[in-house]
């Protein structure tokens, strides 16, 4: 069985644990930095990313994860966590794991649609995924290698580059777990 850690400094972690377990997988709450050495691939969830920055600061995350990508296991990062992936942030100097090669911009999709669900088609997941979007970011664009997964009214939503996942909703919130399982097929992959 593989072994799915979830950062745990910040945002929503036990839902991305109750899908893990769904997916029959082992979930595991990453609190400290020598925890990342017995999982096989990590979740960043959804919060508030620059909270969560200054978390990682604070519990010394940001090179132990740069060097858990540099072995090539898989991450994903859902909304705030898509926005810790990104290697560039639309108004800001400077990333925060830099490790996805997308430009991602932060609450952009407008103070009047806070947040809301949308139905969406997700190459390699589903064509009918409810996507959960709460002060979302999207991806403004993406590197060569990136491969879209999902858009929603043309803006990119959901993205895959190698090891790396992201999408700017909240797969976690609903009962659908697909794209829950669709990483941890990833992680298996990798794994064997
Ligand atoms: N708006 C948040 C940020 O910029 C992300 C919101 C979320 O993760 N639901 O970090």
């Amino acid at each position: 069985m593989v072994k799915i850690g979830v950062l745990g400094l910040q945002g929503a972690v036990r839902e991305h644990v109750r899908s893990i377990e769904a997916c029959d997988a082992e979930a595991v709450v990453i609190k400290k930095t020598e925890q990342l050495a017995h999982i096989d691939g990590l979740i960043i969830p959804g919060g508030e990313s620059t909270t969560m920055r200054r978390l990682m600061d604070k519990y010394g995350f940001i090179e132990p994860l740069k060097q858990f990508a540099r072995d090539g296991k898989p991450m994903f990062g859902t909304c705030a966590g898509l926005i810790i992936l990104a290697k560039k942030i639309v108004g800001y100097d400077e990333a925060h794991l830099g490790l996805m090669d997308i430009t991602v911009e932060r609450n952009s999709f407008g103070r009047q649609r806070e947040s809301f669900e949308a139905s969406l088609s997700i190459k390699g997941v589903a064509d009918d995924f409810i996507g959960v979007f709460i002060r979302a970011p999207h991806i403004v664009s993406v590197g060569s290698d990136v491969d879209v997964l999902a858009t929603y009214e043309d803006r990119i939503v959901a993205a895959r580059q190698g090891q790396f996942l992201g999408c700017s909703f909240h797969p976690e919130l609903t009962d659908d777990h697909r794209m829950t399982q669709y990483f941890i097929n990833m992680v298996k992959e990798t794994k064997e």
